[in-house]
């Protein structure tokens, strides 16, 4: 079975045209101007200094190892663990995928504000969540500078950063900086059950603050045994033991990359009560200090947007390592080895998909085919990847743009579309008429009605939504010559005044007869 990804994925964030064209505009000042008038939050909302000056000179009374729990992605039932660690008093880290939030299963701009104004830090965690190693440098730079710009919009001074899946290199590391961000985090380095022979503790302040080491990911194969063990370890030797948990499950249904609320409540008591034993608990910009401690934060600079292009890998020839840490990103696994590259497996709803690369193609050597073969409900589709314009389209709102792409289907399929808003969030958008079931190559052409405002980036795919396979080639995309946009445009207020005038004549007819019941 197969979640994410659908007409219900990701739903429509509305109003926010006005915003976008102020992206447009110049990111940069918006960020600097926010950053002037925006009151103390996140990582400000504790200073730093009671921390630093103690922990370096190791004296009796301070702490001398720190724990951080940090949070990726921003799971909405991560809300219920910063409740539990609220009430002990215990700050933490949450590193947020900006184009997330708001979306079905994650935190909303009030949860944010909740989480900030409990003394939690806000970090950035990229705009799309993909792996930056796998993307182009403007691409990654879109990523990271797009998240802490798109954060400072919502009100947040975000120094701190994590690597969604881990994955950094020096080039990565640069980028990170160069947007203004003081940390970054990976996944692994420190030891913990998966990695005995690790070193306990990061150090304070750590020799790469673009490569901060933690003790693995805390997921379901942790016991409160191997937390509670972690930590007395750090504090034998003393430093900084950064701590990554994912989701936070309370009933019967617990994925991998979950821990019990349960164990997190007895956890957090327990790791309270080491205070008097001089082991404090920290956000991660707390630990960091520096500037960002005193307010001072680096501004973020400006990134300009991709360049219009067409489909990449259009006959999905190529198949190098997809981006994707997870299209759903419900989950850290990367995505399969033999997803086109550029492109990703979606879907949503109740059914089981099974995809293939396929050399019964149309054109060049390579098709991909993906058959359905339980189906309850929603469909599945191959999309160009959710991004910021490496792979997905650069659309401008008002255009209406041809799709086409060569298919062959046991049962009918038809065109869905998604565009991409400010903060990066992927939206349903529409969905093109029926193309027929065909056993042999056939062409499946349609052209969108103009791009709604606030939209800067088009994703699309023939979809199947019954049992049955589709196999896809040679996909096309282009601007709709502007005659022909503008017929699409009078047919779409055509068939708007025809529905409105049916509706009055409805109406009309409805009185007439009620007057004549009552004659
Ligand atoms: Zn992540």
């Amino acid at each position: 079975m197969r979640h994410g990804l659908g007409s219900r994925w990701w739903p429509g964030n509305r109003g926010n045209g006005v915003l976008a064209r102020g992206l447009a505009a110049g990111l940069a000042a918006v960020s600097l101007s926010l950053l002037g008038t925006v009151p103390a939050l996140g990582v400000t909302a504790t200073p730093a200094g009671d921390l630093a000056v103690p922990l370096q000179d190791g004296g009796g009374h301070a702490a001398r190892t720190v724990v951080t729990l940090t949070f990726d992605d921003g799971d909405a039932d991560q809300m219920a663990a910063a409740r539990v660690l609220h009430r002990y008093r215990l700050p933490a880290t949450f590193y947020i995928i900006t184009g997330a939030v708001g979306a079905p299963g994650y935190v909303t701009l009030s949860d944010l504000r909740q989480l900030a104004a409990d003394g939690n830090e806000i970090g950035g965690h990229t705009v799309s969540h993909l792996r930056l190693t796998a993307l182009s440098t403007d691409e990654a730079r879109r990523q990271v500078c797009g998240s802490r710009s798109i954060l400072a919009r919502w009100g947040y001074r975000a120094v701190s950063f994590a690597y969604p899946g881990g994955a950094d290199s020096p080039q990565t590391e640069a980028i990170v900086r160069g947007c203004g961000y003081t940390s970054a985090r990976g996944l692994v380095g420190l030891r913990a059950p998966g990695c005995p022979g690790c070193v306990r503790t990061e150090g304070i302040p750590p020799p790469h603050p673009m490569a901060l080491r933690t003790a693995g990911e805390v997921d379901s194969s942790w016991s409160l045994h191997d937390l509670e063990r972690t930590v007395t370890a750090a504090e034998q030797q003393g430093g900084w033991l950064p701590l990554v948990f994912h989701h936070v499950c309370g009933g019967s249904h617990c994925g991998g990359l979950a821990v019990r609320l349960a164990m997190l409540d007895t956890f957090a008591r327990w790791l309270a009560s080491r205070q008097r034993l001089g082991t404090a608990v920290r956000t991660v910009g707390q630990v960091i200090g520096g500037p960002a401690a005193r307010g001072a934060v680096r501004p973020t600079p400006h990134v300009a947007p991709a360049a219009p292009h067409g489909i990449v890998n259009p006959s999905l020839e190529s198949d190098a390592a997809s981006g994707a840490v997870s299209a759903s990103l419900e989950t850290t696994s990367a995505a399969p080895a033999d997803t086109p590259r550029c492109w990703m497996e979606g879907g949503y709803g109740r059914n089981t998909v099974r995809w293939q690369r396929t050399t019964d193609s149309h054109a060049g050597r390579w098709a991909q085919r993906l058959t359905i073969t339980s189906y309850h409900s929603g469909d599945a589709k191959l999309l160009p990847q959710f991004d910021l314009g490496q792979c997905s389209l650069p659309v401008r709102a008002g255009r209406s743009y041809t799709l086409s792409a060569w298919y062959q289907s046991t049962a009918r399929t038809q065109y869905s579309a998604y565009y991409r808003t400010w903060s990066g969030r992927w939206v349903y958008w529409t969905s093109s008429p029926y193309f027929a079931a065909s056993p042999h190559w056939s062409q499946a052409r349609w052209a969108t009605p103009p791009v709604p405002a606030g939209a800067s980036g088009l994703s699309f795919g023939l979809a199947l939504f019954s049992k049955g396979s589709l196999t896809t080639d040679s996909y096309r995309f282009a601007v709709t010559p502007p005659d022909v946009t503008r017929r699409i445009a009078d047919w779409v207020l055509l068939a708007a005044l025809c529905a409105a005038g049916l509706a009055v004549a409805a109406r009309a007819v409805r009185r007439r007869r009620a007057r004549a019941n009552q004659g």
